[in-house]
């Protein structure tokens, strides 16, 4: 069965690397990367690949992708939601910019959980990429209690809803649903939940930012996706794309949700 692409939202499949990999151990990652994608014929226009290194290595993956004009694009994992001063260990989006970051990942249930990140944390830091020219990637899941308790829909909703808070024009923006339950668990989400939620946080884009912009609003799948299981979510017509962890450290694998347009398995 061939995979239909709404021709209004090009796909994203989004490599968070977390704490792994150094500078060094990066410009050798992304060059094989690249070769790798460029080797196989890979349009980059039709499904965009975007690698998030930690930002020590941002720099380094700067240079090699403009010097070697690579279509790779890249971001940061996290941002603060100040432009600068006295905040100790804090990255301003600012000077994300400055590195040509061209996205942000927002609110991660790591940075919900680990560092306490609330939803007015979130949306903060949502306000401040947009300010700094950064394209927010919006995380947002729910755990398995959640999931229990609520049903699928209403945490993610009740995330989206407040990190979009501060949102008021048509800023390029991608949302991530991330069932905290799949995220490094190996075990997914059907495609069918994952089109299920995704349908409602395009009803909430849809609310609050407008017709238009929901329509054009790229909405990724996050939780144990692998080359093996990514076609089945991007046959979904809410889901637009893929926020992979462990799966992104793995240059064959990875190359092979990025392609998956081309697995026999269509
Ligand atoms: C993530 O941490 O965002 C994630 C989706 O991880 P994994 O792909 O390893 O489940």
């Amino acid at each position: 069965m061939a995979v239909t692409i709404n021709p209004r939202r090009t796909p994203l499949i989004a490599g968070n690397w977390k704490m792994n990999l150094d500078h060094l151990q990066a410009i050798a990652f992304v060059q094989k990367l690249a070769w790798n994608l460029k080797d196989a014929g890979h349009d980059f226009t039709a499904v965009e690949a975007a690698v998030f290194p930690p930002f020590t290595d941002l720099r380094s993956v700067q240079t090699l992708i403009s010097a070697d004009k690579l279509q790779l694009a890249y971001g940061a994992q996290d941002v603060s939601e100040h432009d600068s001063g006295a905040y100790t260990g804090e990255i301003s989006g600012a000077f994300l910019s400055q590195l040509e970051c061209r996205y942000v990942i927002i609110g991660h249930s790591e940075r919900r959980t680990l560092h306490g990140e609330s939803d007015a944390v979130v949306a903060a830091k949502v306000a401040a990429a947009i300010k700094h020219n950064l394209s927010p990637i919006i995380c947002v899941g729910e755990t398995a209690e959640d999931l229990e308790t609520h049903g699928p829909s209403a945490v993610p909703v009740a995330q989206l809803r407040a990190a979009l808070a501060g949102v008021s024009n048509a800023a390029d923006i991608v949302v991530a649903y991330e069932p905290v339950w799949a995220i490094g668990s190996g075990q997914a989400a059907t495609p069918e939940q994952a089109e299920q939620v995704a349908a409602a946080l395009r009803a909430v884009l849809s609310e609050t930012l407008g017709q238009d912009v929901a329509g054009k609003t790229r909405i990724l799948y996050g939780g144990s996706v692998k080359g093996s299981n990514i076609a089945g979510f991007m046959r979904e017509p809410n889901v637009d794309g893929a926020l992979v962890g462990g799966a992104s450290l793995d240059i064959a694998e990875f190359s092979s949700i990025v392609r998956y347009q081309k697995h026999v398995a269509l």
